[in-house]
């Protein structure tokens, strides 16, 4: 079937409508001046010709018409093969005989008949396909690649300039948009054009962005298909798709080929879980053989995107494949800050609002993510019908990303209240004695999403590596929210509110017992770790030690927990005037700044970090 689109379907539709009309008219209208006439048989209207009773006579087809001369009408069948002078109506000097040529008609009104029923068919058959889903509205193009091609003289052209940090990512790939810029050069010193570039990276960070920015840069079209588009509704598909995307793109060289989320198509294969993949193998084959069919000079750069590169098929990282990677790490501080600041450059943000300090607040945030932050941010401002977006906004739609939307209404009792504030200020005031700990930013017991309160640590630079004494100091203020509604409430009203809490210590005091190799065990790590948990290969992680070694890595880690909460405990008990002091101020206010949290230290002359 010839692919068709959608004003060729127009066109069935109306010539179907037209047929019919014209067999609804031939049938209806074709005969309508005999309607009148009596019908009788042939012989009969013979008889009157004979006998000079006829003034004229008309044959249609197969139909005569006599009208008499008394002015009636009389209508008969004759044999097709009959001719006039067969039926002795040879006298037309004195009985005038028309005869109408009816082929025509006939012919179209058989044609009618005959082809309508196929067309009733086949436009039937055409809206079943249709209606199978709505993505298959192009179920009759699903051979052809439906890449979308961003064309150089597109307005919403992306370079460099839009894409803020990854400058190691950046100079790797100004390479590439040099060969596509001047290939002649590396061709004239025997170089091979580079044929793949695969983009690693979790989601979010910018892959998709950085490609569109070298088609930019390089200033030539690109071509973006979905590795998921490749394999849709029909078998065979994705490899005519892939066919069809290529032989586009080297008709447009110099260019770039795009295709996101490769994984969906480039997994190890054979490894399936569950049958049906051949469909994906053939697509993948079907990709590696226009890669290497690629002249040696086309000058076409297959770009992919992927956050699983651990499952992707060994083959397509062969040379001459994709053999250039380009990692796309989450952005740190710096970065962070610069992409803040290429998101607000169309927003009006006020003069005294400070993204460094949004920055500072989102570590592990992705460029998706922060786009996100000031997008609420403005929404935020728009709502309240301010003209710019200020402080407030940005740190209230920050709270947001993070913890879910804050929620409207009293839903916590005033008991929960005030163990909420006991809890948080217990979080804080064991972070703010710890040495080692990040300074407190904010104490809040507004609710919002999962957790009932919330106090910030706000690290002043991102670290990377993290001592054993600030482990210990982190246990201990993650360990102060129990222990301060232990000793406020007693140990027989604590909550559950602390769970968060004793997951995020447990891992920690278990990660230094069996990664760090920091206690008594020795330097030592347990179990096969991976460098890299978004690969999805932590979740096997082997277990490489007897049971006896597993009852001292339990011991261990309960050892340091305990001393945690001890700990904790002692410098609650010890400031316990401060503790409610803050409190019962944060049950007031609901969220305590930094500064207005250390002034209750300044006052009582307690200095930070001192540890007991
Ligand atoms: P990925 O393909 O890696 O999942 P995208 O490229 O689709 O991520 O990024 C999503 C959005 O996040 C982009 O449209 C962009 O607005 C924003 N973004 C991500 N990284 C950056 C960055 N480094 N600079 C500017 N914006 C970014
Ligand atoms: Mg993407
Ligand atoms: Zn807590």
């Amino acid at each position: 079937m010839p692919p068709q689109k959608k004003p060729r379907s127009n066109l069935i539709y109306l010539l179907i409508a037209a047929l019919l009309f014209a067999a609804v008219y031939s049938t209806f209208f074709g005969t309508t001046s005999d309607i009148k006439a009596e019908e009788v048989s042939i012989t009969e209207i013979q008889n009157f010709y004979t006998q000079g009773k006829v003034a004229s006579l008309e044959i249609e087809g197969n139909t005569v018409t006599a009208t008499l001369t008394d002015g009636e009408l009389k209508k008969a069948f004759k044999a097709p093969s009959d001719t006039a002078k067969d039926l002795g109506f040879d006298r037309p000097d004195l009985v005038p005989l028309t005869i109408k040529d009816t082929a025509n008609q006939a012919f179209w009104t058989d044609l009618a008949l005959s082809v309508i029923p196929f067309f009733l068919i086949l436009g039937l058959l055409f809206f079943m396909l249709r209606s199978v889903s709505a993505s298959n509205r192009t179920a009759l193009s699903f051979g052809t690649s439906r890449a979308k091609e961003f064309d150089k003289s597109q307005k919403d052209k992306v370079t460099f300039n839009d894409v803020a940090g990854s400058e190691t990512a950046k100079e790797e790939l100004t390479e590439i948009v040099d060969f596509l810029k001047h290939p002649k050069k590396y061709l004239k010193m025997g170089a091979k054009i580079p044929r793949g570039v695969l983009m690693i990276g979790s989601p979010g960070t910018g892959k998709t962005l950085m490609a569109r920015a070298v088609a930019g840069e390089a200033d030539v079209p690109f071509f973006s298909i979905s590795g998921s588009e490749f394999v849709e509704m029909f078998v065979g598909v994705g490899a005519s798709r892939v066919r069809d995307l290529f032989s586009k793109a080297r008709k447009n060289a110099p260019c770039i080929i795009f295709v996101d989320e490769i994984d969906a198509v480039g997994r190890h294969r054979g490894a399936g879980l569950g049958g049906g993949h051949d469909e994906r193998e053939q697509t993948l084959n079907q990709i590696l053989s226009e890669m290497d069919g690629f002249e040696k000079d086309t000058n076409v750069i297959v770009m992919a995107a992927t956050n699983r590169p651990d499952v992707l098929d060994p083959a397509l990282l062969r040379p001459g494949r994709f053999d250039r990677r380009v990692v796309i790490d989450n952005p740190d501080l710096t970065d962070r800050l610069a992409i803040l600041k290429v998101h607000a450059r169309n927003k009006p943000i006020a003069k005294d609002s400070d993204l460094e300090v949004v920055a500072k607040h989102s570590p592990g945030f992705s460029g998706a993510d922060l786009e996100n932050l000031l997008n609420e941010a403005a929404i935020m401002s728009a709502r309240e019908g301010k003209k710019t977006i200020t402080q407030h906004h940005l740190e209230k739609s920050l709270e947001k990303v993070l913890l879910g939307p804050e929620k409207s209404g009293k839903l916590m009792s005033e008991e929960e209240i005030k163990v909420t504030a006991y809890h948080e200020v217990g979080h804080a005031l064991t972070g703010y004695i710890m040495p080692f700990t990040d300074p407190v930013h904010k104490i809040s017991i507004v609710s919002r999403g999962m957790a009932l309160g919330v106090t910030w640590f706000l690290p002043d630079r991102d670290s990377v590596l993290k001592s054993r004494k600030k482990f210990e100091s982190e246990l201990v203020s993650l360990m102060g929210g129990r222990a301060a509604e232990d000793i406020t409430f007693g140990s027989a009203s604590v909550t559950t509110g602390a769970s968060n809490d004793m997951e995020k210590a447990t891992k920690i005091a278990r990660d230094m017992v069996t990664k760090y190799g920091m206690s008594p065990l020795g330097p030592i790590t347990f179990g096969e770790h991976h460098a890299n948990p978004f690969l999805g290969k932590d979740i096997m992680h082997e277990r490489t030690f007897s049971d006896d070694t597993a009852k001292l890595i339990d011991a261990e880690v309960s050892k340091l927990l305990q001393n945690a909460l001890k700990m904790a405990k002692d410098i609650l008990t010890k400031y316990k005037k401060v503790l409610a002091e803050i409190a019962d101020d944060l049950i007031k206010k609901e969220t305590i700044s930094r500064k207005e949290f250390e002034e209750y230290f300044s006052k009582a002359k307690i200095k930070p970090s001192i540890g007991l």
